[in-house]
């Protein structure tokens, strides 16, 4: 049994998901837009999100974005566009798998129990990492800097927490927008430049007299502890 959140806006859809999931075992809440369903799964933390892709308020593929932005819950994507380019902008996108429309409730069953088959890594709390006094918790998604929490946007925090799992290493800008901002690069590394200025600010460090962030010009940036 899990508890279940299906945002779908199609009312005959939910209604025979709902039931046939219930039937199933599983404790299951529903939200008909792409708003409610961010609320939703903020509020009850569900263990896995069944997301409709075409919503009457908001593209699917940007929900699933703000979802990933503050939540490693597991998504699994519903979609009627069996076309691969879209298939493969939700899974890099962050969704763990997709189904395609029509389906049947034993077989979105069996995606959903697949899909926490998985385990550590989807969905679970992945361990806090840390760099001297800096600590980084994926899971709940804060950092802390000797004991007082950072007040980072979700960029930032991403900025941070890539960096941290390769600390000690020069990071290029190239990964960074590859990794981090998910785009192609394409000398737009100016984006990543302001990003690291800001987060260098909520460190209270200057690239001048680095603690944490050290530039190597010319290759990119490390995160390493004060020496
Ligand atoms: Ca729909």
């Amino acid at each position: 049994m899990a508890h279940l959140l299906l945002i779908e806006d199609d009312a005959a859809i939910r209604t025979t998901l709902l039931r046939a999931l219930r039937e199933r075992g599983h404790a299951v809440a529903a939200a008909h837009t792409a708003m409610a369903g961010l609320q939703t799964a903020l509020a009850e933390r569900p263990d896995l999100v069944v997301l409709d892709l075409g919503l009457p308020d908001l593209d699917g593929r940007e929900l699933l974005r703000m979802l990933r932005a503050v939540s490693t819950t597991p998504v699994i994507v519903a979609t009627a566009r069996d076309d691969e380019p879209e298939i493969v902008r939700v899974l890099d996108a962050g969704a763990d798998d997709y189904i395609v429309k029509p389906f049947t409730a034993a077989q979105l069953d069996a995606r959903i129990r697949a899909v926490l088959r998985r385990g550590p890594g989807a969905g679970a709390e992945p361990a806090a990492l840390t760099v001297g006094g800096l600590r980084i918790d994926a899971g709940a998604r804060t950092a802390t800097l000797d004991g007082a929490g950072l007040d980072l946007t979700p960029r930032e925090f991403d900025l941070l927490h890539h960096l941290a799992t390769r600390a000690g290493q020069v990071v290029s800008k190239r990964e960074l927008l590859t990794e981090v901002w998910q785009v192609p690069y394409g000398g737009a590394d100016k984006t990543v430049d302001v990003h690291l200025s800001w987060l260098r600010r909520k460190l209270g460090e200057t690239a001048q007299q680095p603690r944490y962030l050290h530039t190597v010009r010319g290759v990119g940036v490390r995160l390493s502890g004060p020496a």
